[in-house]
């Protein structure tokens, strides 16, 4: 049974609370009217396991931690706690997270956390977690989060990592959960199956279905309608008003490839860094228009280390593969991992002379390369990410104010991790759950008049889960 200490900012009011009935709940700790920072906790009995554990991508967070703010590395959850932008659950964090906190550090009260894919809203915040708290992941996700270690300053600390494998159930306690692989950009995304004593809660973390992988999301949607499920989790990333473009990963591939068509100059793109399906995409565009994909060193690492889960020709290796470079960016200090895909790299001299043979993949965060690269005026720039979500996005005005001083054109080609409006409410009616809550959204409200069944998840107050006894 959860009860929350007190001095929790938006779960305070809640207070502390004692379960009333016997029955399993869901509890909403995170991802609700925010995208992402989604925290399921599910209780059956003594069984307690949280689903999901990263920080949101809301202006909340950056109410009080901005780039050069941010909480201190010795006391990292004591500083979250302070503004409530982590839930006060005792038996959850580490001692070392919580240092001298106002929440006690107590043995561990929950008793597994599943994480279904490897971006930061639903994966970050395990370095606060005591370490003796199982973290159940799929094998390429956890491998993705070792290269992520390895290439970046993300850490996840310590922790007992039990491999789970597609549609193979995992029990923890009474709790049965089924692991389902979903479409999303992100390789090894899962949605969930979790059987309770009194019914099916269908998770479905993030997901879409017009990526490589959409036949994978009708299947686990198959799975989730035949289960009769008392409670459906559903994201609602694109859920009310989206403005935003809307193209599928087939679109995205042909509007890159009408831009390089016939260009005489260098081509830039930027992509997520582990947005696999659009590397594949570039990767494919270029080599269509007979030039070669340079990527970063740490996307190079990445794509070295999840290839042998791929099929032999399905993903290009650096090193291996026609039409694949690093691109070496000048740099003071080089670390181990990257020195190995330096060897052939090549450098800014080699990409300015001979730029029409080049789609460079060129990280924001590296736009001072262009300095180098002195792209001829109207050399394209494919923005192939999210448009900024408000108008005022300072990073947005920080890019265009790059391409203007360098003369690029800009294109905007993006396929969305996340179904469109239309398609989510379809998808989430053929479930035909009892109560369905939309989460990782800012418009969960926007179900109501779409799908029957529709409940507002509430921060912090614990749901009986109430249906058909789970098979
Ligand atoms: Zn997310």
């Amino acid at each position: 049974m959860v009860s929350f200490s007190r001095r929790a900012g938006p779960f305070k009011s809640r207070g502390s609370f004692r379960r009333a009935m016997r029955s399993p709940t869901v509890t909403f700790l995170g991802g609700v009217r925010e995208i992402g920072g989604n925290k399921v906790l599910i209780e059956d009995g003594p069984d307690r396991i949280l689903f999901d554990f990263g920080p949101s991508f809301s202006p909340r967070y950056e109410e009080f931690y901005v780039d050069y703010l941010q909480p201190r590395s010795a006391s990292p959850a004591k500083d979250l706690l302070e503004f409530g932008l982590i839930p006060p659950l005792p038996g959850l964090y580490s001692a070392e997270a919580l240092a001298d906190a106002d929440l006690a550090w107590e043995p561990p009260r929950v008793h597994g956390i599943f994480v279904s894919h490897a971006h930061a809203d639903h994966a970050g915040y395990l370095h606060l977690v005591d370490p003796d708290i199982p973290v159940h992941v799929g094998a390429g996700t956890r491998e993705m989060m070792e290269a992520i270690e390895t290439s970046t300053m993300m850490r996840y600390g310590e922790h007992p990592y039990r491999i789970f494998h597609d549609r193979t159930p995992v029990r923890v306690g009474g709790i049965e959960v089924v692991p389902f692989p979903v479409d999303h950009s992100i390789p090894f995304a899962y949605g969930f199956l979790i059987r309770t004593s009194e019914g099916t809660v269908v998770y479905t973390g993030d997901f879409r279905h017009h990526g490589p992988r959409g036949e994978d999301t009708h299947a686990f949607f198959r799975a989730a309608s035949e289960e009769r499920p008392a409670v459906l989790i559903t994201e609602g990333t694109r859920a009310g008003p989206d403005a935003r473009q809307n193209l599928t990963e087939e679109g995205v591939r042909s509007g890159v490839d009408r831009i390089l068509e016939k260009r005489p100059t260098l081509a830039l793109a930027c992509t997520y860094p582990r947005d696999v399906d659009r590397l594949l995409t570039l990767y494919a565009a270029a080599r269509e228009a007979g030039r070669s994909l340079a990527v970063s060193a740490r996307t190079a690492h990445l794509l070295e280390t999840i290839a042998p889960r791929f099929g032999r020709h399905d993903l290009p290796v650096p090193g291996a593969t026609d039409g694949l470079v690093v691109y070496h960016r000048k740099k003071k200090r080089y670390y181990t991992w990257e020195k190995p895909f330096l060897e052939n790299a090549v450098d800014s001299d080699e990409v300015r002379a001979k730029g029409s043979r080049y789609l460079l993949a060129l990280d924001l965060m590296h736009f001072p390369e262009l300095i180098d690269l002195r792209p001829p005026r109207g050399t394209p720039f494919v923005h192939s990410m999210s448009e900024p979500f408000t108008e005022d996005d300072v990073d947005d005005r920080v890019m265009h104010n790059w391409l203007d001083h360098f003369g690029l054109s800009f294109h905007q080609m993006h396929a969305s991790g996340h179904a469109s409006a239309s398609e989510l409410y379809e998808i989430v009616r053929s479930v035909r759950a009892s109560t369905v809550f939309p989460i990782h959204t800012e418009h969960p409200e926007a179900f109501r008049s779409e799908v029957p069944g529709v409940a507002l998840a509430e921060l912090g107050r614990p749901t009986p889960i109430r249906g058909p006894p789970a098979r």
